[in-house]
């Protein structure tokens, strides 16, 4: 048996977005264009002797109880093959805390596949999958990786070709974001056709390996909610086109924006502007990156 694994968990942005519509049980059907980027968790699971679930984390602000999605990761699976063992979670976090990025589903998701793989659960993929739902919609995204189509409520994945290599520059302002609260004030029938996006127009630029298309369909319904009531993504957004990039969009229910860069130079100006420039004390958290694209 490994006892110990050292594991990473990749943050997601999402190319587009759309809501389409409430469902009776509360959550949302959308559409979504996912890709997985080159900022993640780090996760250590140590098995113990001692039966039951510990966690401990850097951010001592995050729940290391039943809340944290990593135990609950951990239990689903422990409590349905009855492992004796215990375990031990360190999670060192740097994908930015309810931004929009899935940092909690994809650290759930890294502990889905250690756990299967520590204690030899025999698990597939697509299994580990139709559990990770239960513990949050984006988890079996977080599975898959890569460039993909999310339908129903993020759990029916289309994997989608490579999207070509770029970077891609992340900055996420000093707020804190509730995305069930942004679904809430979400008013569906309200919306104009014009902010609907081309999901389809994107899955077809996407297969033609077209970036400049891609970018050029960019689009998050949930901007109508976060973006509206914090100005300050609009305004990073427009840091980032005027510094050159393809296009800038706020990811999920926000805060976080990024923009896509074919052109080092130009990624390199526009983070040093939002990192020591005069939306320095708003864009808290700075990141230049990659996709990343392996499976
Ligand atoms: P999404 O893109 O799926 O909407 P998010 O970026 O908005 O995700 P997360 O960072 O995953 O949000 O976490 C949101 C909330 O979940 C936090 O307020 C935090 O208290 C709780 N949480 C539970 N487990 C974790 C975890 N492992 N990492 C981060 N947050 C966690």
């Amino acid at each position: 048996m490994t006892t110990h694994l050292k594991l990473k968990a990749y943050g997601k942005i999402n190319l587009a977005l759309d809501v389409l519509r409430k469902r009776e049980d509360g959550y949302h059907d959308v559409r979504m264009i996912m890709q997985t980027v080159g900022i993640y968790d780090q996760l250590e699971l140590q098995a113990t002797r001692k039966p039951g679930i510990a966690v401990e984390t850097n951010l001592s602000y995050l729940p290391v109880n039943e809340n944290n999605l990593v135990y609950q990761a951990a239990k689903l699976l422990m409590d349905e093959f009855s492992v004796k063992s215990g375990i031990h979670i360190t999670l060192r976090k740097f994908i930015p805390v309810a931004a929009g990025m899935a940092g909690g589903s994809s650290d759930a998701a890294s502990v889905l596949f250690g756990v299967n793989k520590m204690f030899n659960l025999g698990l597939s993929r697509e299994e580990l999958m139709k559990r990770g739902v239960k513990i949050g919609a984006d988890v079996p995204y977080c599975l898959l990786r890569g460039t993909a189509l999310s339908e129903g409520i993020g759990e029916k994945l289309t994997p989608l070709p490579a999207m070509p290599q770029c970077r891609v520059l992340i900055a996420k302002p000093g707020i804190s974001v509730s995305t069930k609260l942004v679904y809430e004030n979400l008013n569906i029938n309200a919306r104009s056709g014009d902010c609907h996006p081309d999901i389809d127009g994107m899955v077809q630029a996407i297969q033609k390996q077209d970036l400049q298309e891609v970018a050029k369909k960019f689009g998050n319904v949930l901007e109508l909610v976060t973006a509206k009531k914090y100005p300050i993504i609009e305004e990073i957004k427009a840091v980032m086109k005027k510094n050159g990039a393809l296009n800038a969009l706020m990811s999920g229910s926000g805060p976080t924006v990024f923009g896509l860069f074919t052109d080092e130079r130009a990624a390199q100006k526009a983070y040093e502007e939002l990192r020591y420039g005069s939306l320095a004390s708003l864009a808290k958290q700075v990141y230049l990156t990659s996709l990343f694209n392996r499976r």
